[in-house]
């Protein structure tokens, strides 16, 4: 896809207000979030190997009720508002999730949000087990979605980068433009990327339509 701007959007903690994915595998995976989650936050294993773990040791007959809990998770302010002005632009909106697409799907189409979205990317998992088997096609071999590599696929002169956590640190760094909350700061601040520090949708809204020039 060629345009000359792309956004690319975190999901967990960054459209929804809370880190969804955290809650939900702390809900339904507690032994094992608590054995892997800090060394995921630390670095010290990679998202893939912790992932794998972690969604690993999800019963497939919770997979309903993670689906339900995922549909009332409410979104940050300004979401809509954000894709309208993007769509506006003809500029596309790309959602990029270090989590489940069916997580990402359920929230959307609560919202009544899917229109506006130009692409989702997450993983995927095969409940024909007992237990969740995580899988996504764009992987890579320390990240179990590999956002970097979903990035250079879309050509555009300017990159642009919204996230909140350890997910978003590749991302981040390949972008033109980064907007960073909450753990991302600080990882940015080890790699020593500016990024520009953001609340809500609105805020990202309005930064962007001065810095392009348009209206909103
Ligand atoms: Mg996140």
């Amino acid at each position: 896809m060629n345009s000359s701007r792309v956004v690319f959007c975190d999901f967990d903690g960054t459209i929804t207000t809370k880190d969804t994915f955290v809650s939900v595998i702390e809900k339904f995976a507690p032994q094992a979030t608590a054995q892997f989650l800090p060394a995921i936050f630390q670095r010290k294993i990679s998202l893939k190997e912790g992932l794998n773990n972690i969604l690993g040791a999800i019963s497939t007959r919770d997979y309903p009720a993670i689906i339900r809990f995922m549909a009332t998770q409410p979104v940050r302010p300004g979401l809509k508002e954000f894709i309208e002005f993007l769509n506006s632009q003809t500029i596309p909106f790309v959602v990029i999730s270090g989590g489940l697409t069916g997580m990402v799907k359920t929230v959307l189409e609560h919202q009544q949000l899917m229109a506006g979205v130009t692409a989702i990317y997450a993983g995927e998992v095969d409940i024909t087990g007992d237990f969740l088997q995580p899988y996504c096609e764009i992987s890579s071999d320390t990240e179990f979605v590999a956002k970097a590599i979903i990035m250079a696929q879309y050509s555009a002169e300017e990159k642009i980068a919204i996230g909140d956590s350890v997910t978003d640190i590749n991302m981040s760094l390949a972008a033109d433009l980064v907007f960073a909350r909450d753990r991302l700061k600080h990882y940015l601040d080890t790699e020593n990327k500016p990024y520009v520090q953001w609340h809500d949708f609105f805020e990202i809204r309005d930064y962007l339509a001065a810095s392009w020039q348009v209206n909103e």
